[in-house]
């Protein structure tokens, strides 16, 4: 199984300490990883994110809104949603997305910035509770919001949303195998992707994928096969990666979210990938990973 992007949790998330407020004697330090409206701080100059031994006076305003990630190296680590404060201006810091800092992350720092992103946003919109309207509070190190009314006191938990996407493949004896990927332009040519769609109540991780194929493409797909899941943040999902095969080729364009697609056999993929005349999904994403994976399966040469 490979290891998504945004998905190696290679720290200790401490879940235990969470209830300790405070921390524990045996972290010796402290970083904090300013958010100011899921937006990163990031020094042209060093090429790198920037992450805080101690909380600049003033960010002070906000320091209630922090919430423990875990411990690496006897180092804790929290972010810090700076957005209640003006925009920071510093000397050579910008303040970007984690989709456009990506491609100069390491493992772990990703993680930690996708956990960040994720948490702060939930944080931002559980501010009140469903079931009484009054105000929440964020106890436990930031996982979890306890509503202020006593005669309610709703415990809040993060939540993800789980959406599948799945790369369709079609088999036919003696002939090479092809897989249907759904494609949008972009100002710079054609891109591909497989599949998705958010899980319904009440359904199954494989009803969803059997009912978005169906919905999507207008075709009946079975052997659904699990691939990986990556989080995604973005706001605040996670996606189950899976292939299932398709009964027959005869696929039907749903016009709203698929407006064209494409069955492709591994050459051809890389054949149109190699001439740029085809884009990829994003290289941070499992849509991506399905479709390298799928092309290694069935091509001898590599993306
Ligand atoms: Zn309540």
């Amino acid at each position: 199984m490979v290891t998504q992007f945004y998905g190696n949790t290679c720290f200790d998330r401490a879940t235990l300490s969470r209830k300790s407020e405070g921390g524990t004697a045996d972290r010796r330090k402290t970083l904090y990883i300013p958010v100011w409206k899921n937006l990163f701080l990031y020094d042209w100059d060093e090429g790198k994110v920037q992450f805080y031994p101690e909380i600049p006076n003033e960010w002070a305003p906000v320091t209630t809104s922090k919430v423990f990630l875990g411990i690496d190296g006897g180092c804790e680590i929290f972010c810090l949603d700076i957005s209640e404060i003006k925009r920071p201006e510093r000397t050579n810091i910008v303040l970007l997305s984690l989709r456009k800092i990506f491609p100069n992350l390491n493992e772990k720092e990703a993680a930690l910035l996708a956990y960040a992103q994720g948490i702060l946003h939930w944080h931002g919109t559980h501010k009140y509770c469903g079931r009484c309207g009054s105000n929440t509070k964020s106890e436990e190190e930031g996982h979890i919001r306890v509503c202020c009314n006593k005669d309610c006191g709703q415990i809040l938990y993060p939540r993800v949303d789980p959406a599948i996407i799945t790369l369709i493949e079609f088999k036919k004896k003696n002939s090479p195998a092809v897989c249907l990927l759904n494609i949008n332009k972009t100002g710079k040519g054609l891109k591909c992707s497989p599949f998705a769609g958010f899980v319904e109540i009440g359904e199954s991780l494989e009803d969803a994928v059997v009912r978005e194929m169906k919905e999507e493409v207008g075709l009946e797909v079975h052997r659904v096969r699990y691939m990986a899941s990556q989080p995604w943040p973005f706001p605040s999902a996670i996606m189950i990666g899976f292939v299932a095969n398709a009964k027959t080729t005869d696929y039907k364009l749903d016009g709203d979210e698929v407006m064209d697609a494409k069955w492709f056999t591994a050459n051809e993929l890389l054949e149109q990938v190699n001439k740029g005349t085809l884009e990829l999904s994003n290289e941070d994403s499992i849509a991506r990973s399905l479709i390298q994976q799928w092309i290694s399966k069935h091509c001898k040469r590599k993306t």
